[in-house]
């Protein structure tokens, strides 16, 4: 191009040159821009596509941690079941209500309608690029009833994460928790020590072991984890989408882990 834009230069006369010059120049210029502009759009599509993440690990095992933190890192929304939940009923929503009639009546919510809610959620804008869930899909027929309902609309989840931690490391964590139930501060006997053993450091209360973090609790839940949820990790790996991190080792770096495989 520039050599024709040359050339015409020393064989036509001077005023029409420059200006059959100029008209090309800026014909390039406007090539070069949408071209640009292409790039960039694609780039925003192939992001987006790879940006549906559900987190699968024990309880314990820090997967809500590291979901707060991809959706920081990526600027996508962590979408969690139960604030949603809270959301639609508070809202007043159709569905909210349908959800509430199971609640009220002490009965789960059927997957179908958690399925309904949660999909309604991701096809805001701010889920456009992706989104990383939390709390869902906990069973093989929920990873089912969501797995369908994506591909009705063209879609599929793009990364299951595992945070993997044994039972073993679990128990230990959850059992060296302490909480002060005067206001709420808590601690780690290994982690996060208070100054004096047993006393909030905050008001001076004595801390205590809650229920919740007893190793026959946190047991308990681990085996509802490995009858219902355990088996979502070969769901997910059948799919081609299982990646599985080491979640024994500090927060950082699971995260880090976690960026190299979305990277
Ligand atoms: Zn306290």
């Amino acid at each position: 191009m520039w050599i024709s834009c040359f050339f015409r230069l020393q064989t036509v006369d001077k005023k029409g040159k420059i200006s059959l010059c100029a008209l090309q120049t800026l014909i390039l210029r406007w090539k070069k821009t949408a071209r640009l502009r292409r790039c960039s759009q694609g780039a925003a599509e192939r992001k987006g596509i790879q940006m549906k993440i559900i987190m699968l690990g024990a309880p314990g095992a820090g997967k809500g941690t590291q979901a707060k933190m991809i959706a920081e890192k990526y600027a996508v929304p962590h979408v969690s079941t139960g604030d949603i939940f809270r959301a639609n009923i508070k809202n007043g929503t159709e569905l909210g209500m349908e959800a509430k009639k199971y609640m009220d009546q002490g009965q789960l919510v059927p997957d179908e309608l958690t399925v309904k809610i949660l999909l309604d959620r991701v096809a805001q804008p701010d889920c456009k690029n992706g989104y990383v869930l939390d709390g869902f899909p906990r069973t093989i027929p929920q990873a089912q009833v969501l797995d369908k309902a994506l591909s009705e609309l063209g879609d599929a989840i793009d990364y299951a994460i595992n945070v993997d931690v044994p039972d073993e490391n679990i128990v230990r964590r959850m059992s060296g928790r302490r909480a002060c139930l005067g206001c709420g501060a808590t601690y780690h006997v290994e982690h996060i020590p208070p100054k004096k053993e047993g006393i909030c450091d905050v008001c001076g209360q004595n801390l205590v072991l809650r229920d919740d973090d007893k190793p026959e609790t946190v047991l308990n839940r681990l085996k509802v984890y490995h009858d219902q949820t355990q088996p979502l990790i070969d769901f997910y790996n059948e799919k081609g989408v299982l990646k599985t991190v080491d979640g024994t080792v500090d927060s950082k770096d699971v995260f880090a882990a976690i960026v190299a495989i979305l990277s």
